[in-house]
């Protein structure tokens, strides 16, 4: 059945783009290498996002946000990295804080939000993948058992990003064992954890070294006590309340691929122009010129499916199949640009002073996370086309 739904092409929300790159102007690469090879959080860049209030973009206006659609955030997000800068450091507000507004009481919103907008409290870390249960997230382990006013939690988590960095912790965990709920995707229950709070009280956090500056950790819950009204919404549909959530993660890390893509074909297509090697530039031979030219027109489909699924998203209509295809689409167009980037750059590429490496190791990710490219496609033959669950 066919819809009318309006999307921008071209530039769009460029009254948000060019301020945000003025701010990436002062985040050249030195400071993104310097911070790479120390492994350390870039507080200043996130502090400047945070200050001119590019990270409340989707806070409603009554929360101190600037109450704009999420394609606005996509637009923030692409330009960050097509400035060659990293967003992975603070997107996860933009994702997780869904959850809060559009399933948190009142008295939660109010407490939470307004201070979310104006940078006083972090929600950067989302604790849902498990050691042992990876993909297949509902069954994940992590136990929260009601005692009194509170919530009893125990378990572990791997890949929470950002947890040392953040004030407030999303988790799901599970409140009815997982043979007792008719569905597996029952029985889970989202918690909005106060890091400050729970630290040292049964929480504990340990940075996991990575081959990309990601601040990423392993958070083990000892019987943590925290508040009953901790809990987000109604106990035991915490996985429907995060999945929303998880369609906006996958478009708004779709545009960041988008803007890796855009930032290795500038260098790309630069580089072939300049460099001149057998008495011409590289970009004359068409083994250097088409890769750059297929991965160009890789990036503006990919561009094409991003837009619909943000369109979608903001006219709150389903949009799981898009903000799958958009997040695949845009991964692979990064990855196929940073990968053409790279050998167009020769041995250069391999220096680290021109970035390349460093980008190139930092877009490999989002084929992998927040959902792996199989993954996509399991849910794409099975939800989209009708064929059978193949796990
Ligand atoms: C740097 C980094 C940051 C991250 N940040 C966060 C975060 O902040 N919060 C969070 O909760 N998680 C985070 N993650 C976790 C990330 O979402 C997972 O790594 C990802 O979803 C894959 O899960 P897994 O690593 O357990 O792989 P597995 O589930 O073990 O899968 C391994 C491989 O097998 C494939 N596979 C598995 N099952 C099937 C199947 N049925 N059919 C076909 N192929 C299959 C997968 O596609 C994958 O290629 C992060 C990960 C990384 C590396």
């Amino acid at each position: 059945m066919s819809q009318t739904i309006q999307v921008d092409i071209g530039e769009d929300y460029s009254f948000l783009r060019e301020p945000v790159r003025r701010i990436c102007e002062k985040f050249p690469g030195e400071y993104w290498r310097e911070l790479d090879g120390k492994q350390e959080y870039p507080h200043a860049f996130v502090d400047a996002l945070t200050e001119h209030e590019y990270l409340a973009v989707l806070i409603p206006e009554e929360y101190g946000g600037a109450g704009l659609p999420l394609r606005a955030a996509v637009a923030v997000l692409e330009t960050i990295h097509e400035c060659g800068c990293n967003a992975a450091a603070c997107h996860a507000q933009m994702y997780t804080m869904g959850t809060l507004l559009r399933h948190g009481n009142a008295e939660q919103k109010q407490r939470y939000l307004p201070r979310i907008a104006s940078g006083e409290l972090r929600l950067q870390a989302f604790a849902v993948t498990e050691p042992n249960t990876g993909s297949d997230t509902t069954q994940l382990t992590t136990r929260a058992t009601r005692d009194g006013d509170a919530y009893v939690i125990r378990g572990e988590k791997i890949w929470t990003s950002r947890a040392l960095q953040s004030d407030l912790m999303l988790l799901l965990a599970r409140t009815t064992a997982a043979d007792e709920v008719a569905k597996r995707s029952h029985g889970l229950s989202t918690f909005l954890i106060d890091i400050r709070e729970a630290r040292g009280k049964g929480l504990e956090i340990t940075p996991i070294e990575t081959m990309i500056n990601h601040s990423t950790t392993q958070v083990f819950f000892d019987d943590l006590r925290v508040p009953s009204d901790s809990l987000i919404g109604e106990e035991g549909n915490g996985f429907r309340y995060i999945l929303d959530g998880m369609n906006a993660e996958r478009i708004l890390l779709a545009g960041e691929a988008l803007g890796d893509a855009r930032w290795f074909l500038r260098k790309a297509v630069d580089y072939a122009n300049e460099r001149e090697v057998f008495g011409a530039p590289i970009g004359r031979n068409q083994g250097i010129q088409f890769p750059i030219a297929r991965s160009w027109a890789e990036t503006e489909a990919a561009d094409l499916m991003v837009r619909k699924a943000a369109a979608l998203f903001d006219h709150q209509q389903p949009c799981g199949a898009e903000a799958n295809t958009a997040k695949m689409l845009a991964s692979e167009a990064s990855w196929r640009a940073a990968d053409t980037c790279f050998q167009t750059y020769g041995g250069f590429a391999f220096a680290k002073e021109y970035d390349i490496e460093r980008k190139w190791r930092e877009t490999r990710l989002l084929r992998t996370a927040p959902i792996s490219t199989n993954l996509i496609l399991a849910y794409l033959g099975q939800h989209v086309l009708g064929m059978p669950r193949s796990y």
